[in-house]
């Protein structure tokens, strides 16, 4: 038997990356992500080979200081929690500190960033787990990753990627959600130089609606503003006659957060029963708003999955919520659209 040894840390992380990045979709979550946590208002996505040669990413949030820059790059790094207590009440989309070392231990990645107080900005290079001296440049306020080679050095992963087209459009799904679930954030989607998706940023969801599934769905929603025991839930239902054969007009949000959960997937089908065909599922897109402390997003570190302390009270609100909405639509006055 060969002795037992440690591994080093580039190899630790090469493969820890696996359980976080998976594709390019998996890069521009966890960017994007981040760039919503630093408090951004505009955020740009530009890909070229469906993300596989090169993913940009530019906001204009707080941006890092030189001195945390090599820092936010180490595994388990984050400035989000301070300890696993932090976990309970959690507020932002981010807290492993995994995705910069993930992301920097399988591609090639450059970092240019600046925070308001700082004159000049930082660039920092780091390819495959091992990064170059930071250096000081003039930028804009804010934060642009430039992700290229995605699995440079892994070839095993990047065999398992699929044609750029299809990597593109796990990317385009993607970026709707995230601008669904944040209207107030304008977000842009370049692929190979193609505006893909542009959004305002004026906080108004059903405007990000007509902008991503066109007039005929914007025309067809009933408002959805329901609260109770401390849970409120904001969006839109679409009213049965706009259904599909499967779940992916589905978007709800838990506090900010795309997941994916079989009690929400549960309550949206029983509350959809009576007035759909079996196996066709509604347009949805809402928020359910809660106290962090009743939730665990710490279930998977891709963070899609979340449990709810209190499944079935979850489960009865929503389904309570829908069926209000579709039984009485006629007396929710509605809403014209703009533009
Ligand atoms: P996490 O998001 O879980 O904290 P990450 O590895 O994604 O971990 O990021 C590490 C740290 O780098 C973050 O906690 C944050 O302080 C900083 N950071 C990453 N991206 C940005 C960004 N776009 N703007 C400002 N700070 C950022
Ligand atoms: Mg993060």
């Amino acid at each position: 038997m060969p002795h037992i040894e440690l591994l080093d840390q580039i190899t630790i992380d090469k493969i820890a990356a696996g359980e976080v990045i998976e594709r390019p979709a998996s890069v521009v979550k966890e960017l994007v992500e981040n760039a919503i946590d630093a408090g951004s208002t505009a955020v740009t996505v530009e890909i070229e080979e469906g993300g596989i040669s090169l993913i940009r990413i530019t906001d204009n949030g707080c941006g890092i200081a030189k001195q945390d820059v090599e820092n936010a790059f180490l595994r388990h790094s984050t400035s989000k929690i301070r300890s696993a207590e932090d976990l309970t009440h959690l507020s932002s989309l981010g807290f492993r500190g995994e995705a910069l070392s993930s992301i920097s231990a399988v591609a090639r990645v450059e970092l240019i960033t600046k925070t308001r107080e700082d004159v000049f900005g930082t660039k920092y290079i780091i390819e495959g787990g091992k990064g170059r001296t930071p250096e000081e440049t003039g930028a804009p306020d804010g934060t642009t990753f430039l992700v290229r080679q995605l699995f440079f050095n892994t070839p095993a992963r990047r065999k398992f990627l699929k044609t750029p087209m299809t990597e593109a459009s796990h990317i385009s799904d993607l970026l709707t959600r995230l601008a669904l679930s944040h209207p107030d954030i304008s977000f842009r989607f370049i692929n190979n130089g193609q505006v893909k998706l542009h959004t305002s940023g004026n906080g108004k969801m059903k405007d990000v609606i007509y902008h991503i599934y066109g007039r005929e769905i914007a025309n067809n929603l009933i408002p959805l503003e329901f609260e109770k025991d401390g849970v409120r839930l904001s969006g839109y239902l679409g009213k049965p006659v706009i259904n599909r054969g499967n779940r992916n007009f589905e978007n709800y949000f838990v506090n900010g957060r795309y997941v994916r959960n079989s009690i929400l997937a549960k309550a949206i089908e029983d509350g959809y029963k009576d007035f759909t065909m079996q196996h066709r599922y509604p347009f949805v897109a809402f928020q359910i708003e809660i106290n962090p402390e009743k939730i665990d997003v710490n279930v998977h570190p891709s963070k899609m999955e979340l449990r709810f302390s209190n499944q079935q009270g979850i489960y009865n609100l929503l389904y309570e919520a829908i069926s209000k909405g579709l039984h009485e639509p006629e007396l929710i006055p509605e809403v014209e659209m703009s533009g």
